[in-house]
């Protein structure tokens, strides 16, 4: 979990275990199950421990899906120097290694997914492996870092690799006990903000390796075992759209609909309204609904396929599917000749009327393609 698990890494294949990660990750459930009834029924938490509790899970929440995964892992956007130390700093306090160690072990993940030799937390090896057995022990010997050379050259994440184990005591213990002594609820403050959180964010965390390819719907793609769960999104800001994620993995949302519940969304894209954030990478509406409906043209197709007598329904399914198909394209086209003409490159008037009228009537054009598309394939696959 520290950077200095580099040095318990062996350098054969057979699993060693990793004995200050089996510590903290066995360790904390158990101290925080003891500790928090007994803390709770003898003393009592106040609001001002509570407090210190949501700033720590929010904190290290957030700079584990904003910073660690979405900014580093994947640079679906690009952030001002302090928001990079905000999440470097409270990174190191979620206890789940330097940013380098993470984004390497994540990069593996996405390009060897379900793979159970170069997927470091396969799901194929089972729940308890992608959960936590790939960090109990080490089977690949030292780390590899050669597939994030471009993080090296951030200084903020070459300070937080050399001083992880620094900075994981000094916001675990130092800053905790420091707001206890401040307030007079020493214990309080570190049971709640420190023991407990821990244990939460880590397994939140660590249900997006082992749930999210389990438990869930795959709109976007089955090449893969990721899923999409509201639920595991609650618990998650927003990580649990992870089907969607693994699909377009440089996208800087998740949750790609409004009612999606997507905090690490709403934090970057809010943040870029002060400057803080930039470049938010995005994967446009069309590439979206067009790996969507691939998708469901193929299963729907597949529930046709034993059915001799089905080649009426085929035909219609595939007629179907070109022109809806067809409308997107229409769409996509006329979308993007609106916005040139609303940007101004078009003087012309008139002309930037009629290019509107066009978007709206493709736009409008789309929509009955896309309920005649969801239509007919509720209506086969039932
Ligand atoms: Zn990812
Ligand atoms: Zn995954």
């Amino acid at each position: 979990m520290s950077s200095s698990d580099a040095l318990a890494r062996a350098t054969n294949d057979k699993p060693v275990p990793v004995w200050q990660n089996i510590l903290v990750i066995l360790g904390t459930p158990i101290a925080a199950a003891i500790a928090v009834p007994l803390y709770a029924y003898y003393t009592g938490f106040g609001a001002f421990e509570w407090a210190c509790f949501a700033f720590f899970m929010l904190a290290t929440g957030l700079s584990i899906t904003a910073g660690y995964h979405r900014l580093w892992s994947h640079r679906a956007y690009e952030a001002h120097w302090l928001m990079r130390l905000f999440f470097a700093i409270f990174g190191a306090c979620a206890i789940q290694n330097s940013i380098l160690n993470w984004s390497a072990d994540h990069r593996r993940h996405h390009r060897h997914v379900d793979d159970n030799d170069k997927d470091p937390y396969s799901i194929k090896r089972g729940f308890w492996h992608a959960h936590i057995g790939w960090i109990l022990f080490n089977e690949k010997g030292a780390q590899d870092f050669s597939n994030v050379k471009d993080l090296q050259r951030d200084p903020i994440v070459m300070w937080q690799h050399r001083y992880n184990l620094t900075l994981t005591l000094t916001t675990n213990i130092a800053l905790p006990l420091l707001l206890g002594l401040l307030s007079g609820k020493l214990w309080g403050v570190f049971i709640l903000a420190t023991l407990l959180r821990v244990v939460l964010n880590h397994h939140f965390t660590f249900f997006i390796n082992s749930l999210a390819h389990i438990w869930g719907r795959r709109p976007y793609s089955e090449d893969n075992s990721a899923r999409d769960n509201d639920f595991l999104a609650l618990l998650t800001y927003g990580e649990g759209y992870h089907n969607y994620h693994h699909r377009f993995q440089y996208d800087y949302r998740n949750g790609i609909r409004w009612w999606q519940f997507d905090p690490t969304k709403w934090l970057i894209r809010s943040a870029s309204w002060v400057g803080l954030t930039s470049k938010l990478r995005t994967v446009s509406a069309f590439q979206i609904e067009k790996a969507r409906a691939a998708l469901q043209y193929h299963r729907t197709m597949a529930s046709l396929a034993p059915h001799s007598r089905c080649e009426e329904l085929r035909a219609k399914l595939e007629l179907q599917y070109r022109e809806y198909q067809q409308a997107l394209n229409d769409w996509t086209t006329a979308k993007q000749e609106w916005v040139t003409a609303k940007r101004g490159q078009i003087n012309d008037k008139l002309e930037r009327l009629d290019q509107r009228m066009r978007y709206l009537e493709y736009t409008y054009r789309l929509k009955l393609q896309r309920k005649r598309w969801r239509l007919l394939n509720a209506q086969l696959a039932s």
